[in-house]
C-alpha cells in the first residue's frame, strides 16, 4: 500500500473505511460486511471512465492505436461483474465481518490483455507504449482462499466468454 503519492489517500480511504466499519461492528454491534473488490469489467460500463477494459476495447473497435501504459508488464485480474456480484451476495448471506477478497485469480499482463483485446474484437489496431501513470501497481492477484472456504464461491465465466459480451455491449456504443 502507497502511503504517499497521489494514490496515497485513496488507500488510505479504503482502510480507514475498513478500520471504521470493523469499529462499529465491536463498539456498536452493528451487522457489518467487508469486500474487497478487485478489477470488474463487463457490460454497461462508461466508455470513457478511463479504465483499462473500456480504454482498450473502444480503441480496437474503431482500430485506433491501443494504449499500453510503461512496457506492460504489470498485471490485473479481470473479474466478470455477474461473478463479483454472486460473491457479494453470498458475502451478505453469511455471518463473517472480516474482509473478503472477491476477484478473479486469473493474473495477466497489460501486454497480454491488449493482445487478447485485439483478438477477440478482430481489430486492426497496432499497440503503442505510454508513459506509466505514477503510483500504477505493478501485480494485482486477489488471493480468494478466504471467499472460496466461507462463501463456497469462485468465479465462474472465462475471461474469452465476459469479453465477448463486453464486447458486444461496446459495439453499440462506439
Ligand atoms: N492501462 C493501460 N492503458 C490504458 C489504461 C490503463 O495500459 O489506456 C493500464 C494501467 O496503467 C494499469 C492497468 O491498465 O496498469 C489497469 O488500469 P485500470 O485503471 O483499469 O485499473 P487499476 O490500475 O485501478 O487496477
Amino acid at each position: 500500500m502507497n502511503t504517499i503519492g497521489p494514490r496515497g489517500c485513496y488507500d488510505e480511504a479504503k482502510r480507514f473505511a475498513e478500520a471504521i466499519t470493523m469499529a462499529y461492528h465491536r463498539q456498536h454491534k452493528l451487522e457489518t460486511r467487508i469486500v474487497r473488490i478487485f478489477n470488474t469489467y463487463g457490460p454497461r460500463m462508461r466508455l470513457k471512465d478511463g479504465r483499462v477494459v473500456p480504454a482498450f476495447v473502444s480503441q480496437a473497435l474503431r482500430n485506433e492505436p491501443i494504449t499500453v501504459f510503461g512496457d506492460g508488464k504489470q498485471t490485473r485480474s479481470f473479474c466478470y461483474c455477474s461473478d463479483l456480484i454472486e460473491g457479494i451476495y453470498r458475502l451478505m448471506m453469511c455471518e463473517d465481518p472480516l474482509p473478503v477478497n472477491i476477484g478473479n485469480p486469473r493474473e495477466m499482463t497489460m501486454l497480454e490483455f491488449a493482445r487478447e483485446i485485439i483478438q477477440a474484437t478482430g481489430s486492426k489496431s497496432k499497440i503503442v507504449f505510454k508513459p506509466l501513470p505514477v503510483d500504477d501497481p505493478k501485480q494485482r492477484k486477489p488471493d480468494i482462499t478466504r471467499a472460496r472456504k466461507l462463501l463456497k464461491w469462485e468465479p465462474k465465466v472465462e475471461l474469452a466468454d465476459g469479453l465477448a459480451r463486453t464486447i458486444e455491449f461496446f459495439r453499440k456504443k462506439v
